[in-house]
């Protein structure tokens, strides 16, 4: 957030400000991290020295045009990937030195992933779907089982438990997905697009999803989007340009998904038609 930035970085350092007992660590701090691909000669500079901080119970988009480095980002703050160069604490550990098994466990625990295509295994039920990141963790059965049920409920999708991802929508899909980002109890979910292959009132059901997780549960989401309209319901945009944050900044008013559905004409089915 700019005001803070501009505050407290006036007085303490990045690494202070990640680690410090006080303030109690912040969720995310990103410290001038770079990001360099290698294709034969060619060097890419897909991050060039980009800082931010994401505290506990935030709810961020993240802008920017195509190659401007939000994947990359993503990639890295989900422990997919590290920075070339520079830190990232999560939870206030820094996770930017550790081995791929480390990062591989971290994940598991602290991170909830939702993806533009869904990516739930096709023949394969949506409680099971859910209950997949439960069992990386070793989770029993009986509490998988149950957890899972849970997180469908909170999405409103139990009573489409046993149903496979080909008999339900792409929005119901999505809510799938997002469920089972959630049984690990993570400490931020990361959604990249994940309304890029949504309709609009579907896109709007979703990030009611979302505004609801956050809202009530205060689960910290940051989600990539292209488009402006879908970041309007976040409460904080940071965007990308060329590797680097280009700005960072409080949305006034975030839209309210909830109010918006109210007020959108429901999909009619035939017999429900005007004469
Ligand atoms: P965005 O998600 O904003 O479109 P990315 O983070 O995916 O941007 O990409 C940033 C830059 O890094 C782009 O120039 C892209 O081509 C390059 N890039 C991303 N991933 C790789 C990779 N695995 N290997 C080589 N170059 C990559
Ligand atoms: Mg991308």
């Amino acid at each position: 957030m700019k005001g803070r930035d501009s505050l407290e970085a006036q007085v303490l350092t990045d690494t202070e400000y990640a680690t410090d007992p006080l303030l109690g660590p912040a969720l995310i701090t990103l410290e001038h991290v770079h990001k360099t691909y290698h294709m034969g000669d060619v060097e890419i500079h897909a991050l060039r020295g980009a800082s931010l901080h994401i505290d506990r119970g935030e709810f961020v988009a993240i802008m920017g045009a195509s190659g401007s480095g939000k994947s990359t980002t993503m990639n890295i703050l989900g422990c997919l990937d590290k920075p070339t160069r520079g830190s990232y604490f999560l939870d206030g550990q820094d996770v930017s030195k550790l081995t791929r098994d480390e990062l591989a466990d971290i994940r598991n625990r602290k991170i909830g992933f939702v993806f533009q295509g869904f990516n739930l295994l096709s023949r394969t039920s949506a409680l099971e779907n859910v209950e997949l990141p439960m069992l990386y963790l070793g989770v029993k059965t009986h509490e998988r089982i149950e957890r899972a049920k849970e997180a469908l409920e909170i999405v409103g999708l139990k009573e489409r438990m046993n149903n496979m991802p080909n008999q339900l929508s792409g929005g119901q899909q999505q809510r799938v997905a997002i469920a089972r980002s959630l049984v690990n109890h993570p400490s931020i979910i990361l959604a990249d697009e994940p309304t890029g292959n949504l309709d609009s009132r579907t896109s709007v059901e979703v990030m009611d999803v979302f505004q609801r997780l956050n809202r009530e549960r205060n689960i910290t989401i940051a989600l990539v989007t292209h488009e402006p309209d879908i970041a309007q319901y976040a409460r904080r945009v940071i965007v990308f340009k060329d590797g680097r944050i280009k700005s960072d900044y409080l949305v006034k008013e975030p839209r309210s998904a909830r109010d918006e559905l109210v007020n959108l004409p429901p999909l009619l089915d035939d017999d429900e038609e005007d004469e």
